[in-house]
């Protein structure tokens, strides 16, 4: 391992207080605060306490002074055609707007505010506009169907849900207006107004009889001043829900300093990115990475935004190169799915433009693969950044960190531990870390740094049940990720521990789309798995149990059957978690106690030894999903 990196990590945990407090100068405080951590009551750490700050003062107003003529947000929509750069000075004003509709809508500090948006600037006005209000954002995945909307809204309950008439997807309309209004009559929270940004896409009834309208408001509070709400430190920022093993989300809470800090820090060590340069996160406002990088990090930063509409192909495989052409993009983040998707495409697309601004590219949300990081790597002639993060940490914990120094990367790797985390590997039966070369749960000793969760909203509890009692009577919070360490030091991530599955670098729990699936009245029980596909990273696929054997009698009738089930799951979850395939088996396999053996099952769809079938209660079970996984291999899938 490389002193200088070894030195800087080092530094990061074993003078913890002293490191975080020098960070917390790149942001700006209106009170400073008491400490760098309270850690009285593991394994919550409050961040800064007793500091005072605004997030969006941060990342629009600070910068007024200095850049408020340099763009800040790049908005480009292939979809549409429309592209429009705001200035910070523009963005501010923009930004003040939507606070002054959100405030003259009741929304006050500690309201939640519920964002169903697609890619426009708009929904980048929301977010900012409500932590400027000292509220908290809940920002909901475009992908995601009215049933998964309401559990959210549920859960979140806000005061106002922020929509648009519809989004677009490869020249599709998604019609989000008509979602919304499905989500409200599933859910039991009533949000007080509704806020609409009408882009004449869809033109379907309104949700409520007075949905507010955006550009009507926008009009009646042009020039209103809002100031910034003070806010506390450990104030929560954002909600953020993901999947877990079982079936109901998790809200992640974010703090507001803590957060700041971190991020700030990592534009400079992890993406060595400089003010005035523009970032292009290729991700969407509804995951992690859009809130933390295409939001929140580069703004802080004074760096210009992309904030982009529209899939990697169309117009055609080359327009992410145009665009890092025509904005003079630095630091470029994306998926493996995404350059994966690329690579099918012809790879002279790769060099038709002038990229000669791109420092580097960061990958993440899924395991990168060796070729598919070769192949990107050497097309564009830059070193490419596997890093490892989750929704919880808000930031890379496994990385490399060309800010810092020039460490050498290996291909699959996402290199080390990020600063600030104290990673180890541990045995999953005995908790004693694993050496060289050895599986181990990817686990960090608490307390986590700056940015990372506070906690799960409304359910502290469930926060520490969840992340930090795998191992007795020690409190270590896991990443449910398996990892091996070379002898160099390099990590890998070998896939989840539990039942999680991750599908174009999206999380889906297998229970939420196993319950999908059993909603239809036909399915007696199933089992979902995560299968090993070429483009996604994985596929579910789901083994159905049917009430009514002679339901599936001819094979026109069991697709017929399995079109209804996905439909059900289109319906319930979105496209997001549709199955791809489902397959009826006569039972399952389960242990003598009744649990289902997900992991052999997921072996035989992916041609692998099933494993251990010692527990197993009838071998018939087996049997039903090898012959199953014949008979839908013979089909072509
Ligand atoms: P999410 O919270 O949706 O960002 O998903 C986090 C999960 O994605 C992690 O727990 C990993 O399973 C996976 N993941 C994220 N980044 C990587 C990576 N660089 N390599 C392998 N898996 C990753």
């Amino acid at each position: 391992m490389h002193p200088v990196y070894a030195a800087f990590h080092k530094r990061s945990i074993e003078r913890r207080d002293e490191f975080w407090g020098a960070e917390s100068r790149r942001i700006d405080w209106r009170k400073p605060f008491d400490s760098v951590l309270d850690y009285s009551n593991p394994p919550f750490a409050r961040w800064f306490p007793g500091g005072e700050l605004n997030l969006c003062h941060n990342a629009v107003d600070r910068h007024l002074a200095d850049r408020g003529d340099q763009p800040a947000l790049i908005y480009i929509s292939t979809e549409t055609g429309a592209e429009r750069v705001y200035t910070f000075r523009e963005l501010h004003a923009e930004v003040r707007r939507m606070a002054a509709i959100l405030r003259g809508l009741g929304v006050a500090k500690g309201d939640r505010v519920l964002l169903y948006m697609p890619m426009i600037p708009e929904a980048i006005f929301a977010m900012l506009a409500t932590v400027r209000l000292g509220a908290i954002h809940s920002v909901v995945f475009g992908g995601f169907a009215s049933n998964s909307l309401a559990i959210r809204i549920d859960d979140a309950r806000p005061k106002v849900v922020v929509a648009a008439d519809a989004g677009m997807r490869g020249g599709k309309v998604i019609p989000y207006r008509t979602l919304l209004r499905e989500a409200l009559r599933l859910a039991s929270s009533k949000p007080e107004h509704i806020l609409m940004v009408n882009r004449g896409l869809d033109a379907g009834e309104p949700v409520s009889a007075n949905d507010a309208d955006y550009a009507t408001l926008r009009d009646a509070h042009l020039d209103d001043d809002v100031s910034c709400e003070w806010v506390e430190s450990t104030h929560p920022s954002y909600i953020l829900y993901t999947s877990g093993t079982t079936g109901k989300p998790k809200g992640v809470q974010r703090d507001t300093g803590g957060y700041a800090v971190a991020l700030a820090a990592s534009m400079e060590y992890v993406y060595a990115a400089k003010p005035g340069e523009t970032f292009f996160a290729t991700s969407d406002i509804g995951w992690v990475v859009g809130h933390s990088y295409i939001v929140y990090g580069p703004l802080m930063h004074g760096m210009a935004t992309v904030v982009y509409e529209g899939t990697p192909t169309r117009p055609d495989p080359g327009v992410w190169w145009k665009i890092v052409e025509d904005h003079k993009v630095s630091v470029m983040f994306s998926a493996p799915t995404a350059i994966r998707v690329l690579k099918k495409q012809d790879p002279a697309y790769l060099t038709q433009y002038d990229i000669s601004s791109l420092r580097h590219l960061f990958l993440a949300g899924e395991p990168l693969d060796e070729p598919t990081a070769r192949w990107i790597a050497e097309g564009i002639a830059k070193p490419v950044y596997d890093h490892f993060w989750q929704t919880e940490t808000g930031w890379a914990l496994l990385t490399g960190l060309p800010g810092v120094g020039d460490f050498p990367t290996k291909l699959g790797s996402p290199s080390f531990p990020c600063y600030g985390y104290d990673v180890r590997l541990l045995d999953e039966r005995t908790a004693e870390e694993v050496g060289p070369s050895q599986k181990g749960v990817v686990c960090v000793i608490p307390p986590l740094p700056p940015g990372c969760m506070s906690t799960v909203w409304g359910q502290d509890q469930r926060f520490v049940q969840t992340y930090f009692t795998s191992v007795p009577d020690r409190l270590i919070y896991t990443t449910f990720d398996w990892g091996v360490r070379d002898s160099d030091g390099y990590y890998f991530i070998l896939g989840r521990t539990d039942d999680v599955i991750n599908v174009a670098g999206h999380r889906l729990g297998t229970r939420e789309i196993e319950e999908a699936v059993a909603s239809h009245p036909s399915v007696a029980e199933v089992a979902v798995v995560g299968v090993a596909d070429q483009l996604k990273g994985q596929a579910p696929v789901a083994f159905a149990v049917i009430r009514d054997a002679s339901q599936t009698a001819t094979p026109e009738m069991a697709a017929a059957l399995e079109k209804e089930i996905l439909g059900v799951v289109d319906s319930l979850l979105g496209a997001i978690g549709r199955p791809a395939r489902v397959n009826f088996v006569k039972q399952l396999p389960k242990t003598r106690s009744g649990k289902v053996l997900r992991r052999s099952i997921q072996a035989i769809a992916e041609s692998r030894d099933p494993g251990d079938l010692t527990s197993l209660d009838d071998p018939a079970g087996i049997e039903q999903i090898r012959a199953a996984v014949a008979h839908s291999s013979g089909r072509g899938a």
